[in-house]
């Protein structure tokens, strides 16, 4: 059978291309089950229901378990005013890298707020979540310096860190006495060390031991980076993310962000010392060279953290369904994975069960993602559902309930 990596690679003497055509071949064909949901378009706004259409397909509404709108900032009627206040005083692009004025001062203004959200000096703004990571490792560490990274760590932590080109280690997800280990060699290189972890996992749902991990760092004088894309506004007893859930906030040295998950919007954000922000940008690759945030982007965003820095976003109505979602797929007999944030993994643990899973769920008009290499590894695949505030207790026991009803019909539960 035909897995990712059969199309990786040009084969010896293939032109560039040829893994291409392989590729559509496939999916053209039964072993193209799994990606199927992938190419579902959203044909709305994203709500508890969320009108999703299939390739020549008429749009239907689908109950929404998949999506990091997790508070449903998107549709607020705030953010959605200060977006369009924006589109009408600035326009619809930015025009320029933020360095060749590009930003406007609602981006300085976003900034502000999130250095303030994060209790930071300063915060940097970057267009593209992924080209946040990118930027900050590779703008930081360099030959001779150390990276260290959780092994289940966003992809866009790991290219980073490759682009810098320090050396990488890695030590086993969310064992900080692996951790220890590493530190207690100084970086082979001589240079800085940097540690690097998720805050919540994206694919497993859970939160780095930052209580264990933070104090390590510190006490071995290496640096603290944190990315806490699905932390932000939702972990933590005011939203401030795992950090703050662990009491560590003061012990990391880089708050890192997306502002495409629970803020709604688009781009990412380090908060940092004024110093090391300063260094950002005008060594940050992806910020340097990139155009800045488009103007209704930054206009809504500013809106989104007004409202999560009063911790007036929904988080408790999320965490709610969080709740309530999670008892009623263990009450069903599924195997989940561990709880802290809006992610509720649901283990399969067979690729081909998962796949025919995933179909039937989608044909009962249940959207959920499913998860398999190289997001995870294989034996670990998955389904992930994602709880929104904008669930009412009867989309949760609904979603439930198709699930134990096709997980019974599948085998995954008794
Ligand atoms: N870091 C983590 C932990 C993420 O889950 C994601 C989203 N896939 C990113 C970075 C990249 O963010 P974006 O999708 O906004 O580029």
């Amino acid at each position: 059978m035909d897995t990712f990596e059969s199309f990786l690679r040009t084969a010896p003497g293939e032109d560039l291309f040829a893994k291409c055509g392989r590729l559509c071949a496939a999916l053209g064909t039964g072993a193209g089950a799994a990606a199927r949901g992938l190419a579902l378009r959203a044909a709305g706004p994203v709500g508890p229901r969320t009108l999703l259409a299939a390739p020549g397909e008429k749009p239907r509404p689908f109950l929404m378990f998949g999506s990091n709108s997790y508070l449903n900032l998107g549709t607020h009627p705030a953010v959605v005013e200060g977006a369009r206040r924006a589109l009408e005083r600035y326009g619809y692009g930015a025009g320029a890298v933020s360095l060749y004025a590009g930003a406007t001062d609602l981006v300085r203004e976003l900034e502000a707020r999130i250095a303030d959200f994060c209790g930071t000096e300063d915060a940097i703004v970057f267009a593209g979540g992924y080209a946040t990571n990118v930027g900050v490792l590779s703008a930081l560490c360099g030959p001779g310096d150390e990276i260290v990274n959780d092994s289940a760590n966003h992809a866009s932590i790991f290219d980073g860190t490759r682009l810098s080109g320090a050396d990488a280690k890695v030590f086993l997800h969310g064992r900080a006495d692996r951790l220890g280990r590493l530190l207690a060699r100084p970086p082979a290189g001589g240079g800085g060390r940097l540690v690097a972890t998720d805050g919540v996992f994206s694919m497993n749902g859970d939160l780095a031991p930052l209580g264990r991990i933070a104090p390590l760092v510190r006490a071995a004088g290496a640096r603290l980076l944190v990315d806490d894309a699905h932390g932000i506004g939702v972990a933590g007893p005011t939203g401030r993310g795992t950090a703050e859930a662990c009491g560590v906030r003061d012990l990391v040295d880089l708050h890192v962000g997306m502002l495409s998950k629970a803020p709604a919007g688009l781009g990412g954000f380090c908060a940092a010392r004024r110093e090391v922000v300063a260094h950002l940008r005008l060594y940050a690759r992806t910020y340097f060279f990139s155009t800045a945030m488009p103007p209704p982007v930054a206009g809504g965003l500013v809106e989104a953290f007004r409202l999560l820095a009063a911790d007036a976003a929904g988080r408790r109505e999320l965490l709610r369904n969080v709740a309530a979602l999670r008892a009623r797929l263990a009450a069903a007999g599924f195997e989940l994975g561990p709880g802290g944030a809006g992610i509720v993994p649901v283990y399969v643990r067979d690729e081909a069960r998962l796949a025919a899973l995933h179909a039937d769920l989608l044909a009962a008009g249940l959207y959920c993602n499913l998860v398999s290499y190289p997001a995870c590894r294989r034996k670990e695949c998955r389904l992930r559902l994602c709880a929104m505030k904008s669930h009412s207790p009867a989309d949760v026991e609904e979603a439930a309930a198709i699930l134990a009803a096709l997980g019974r019909r599948h085998g995954v539960v008794p």
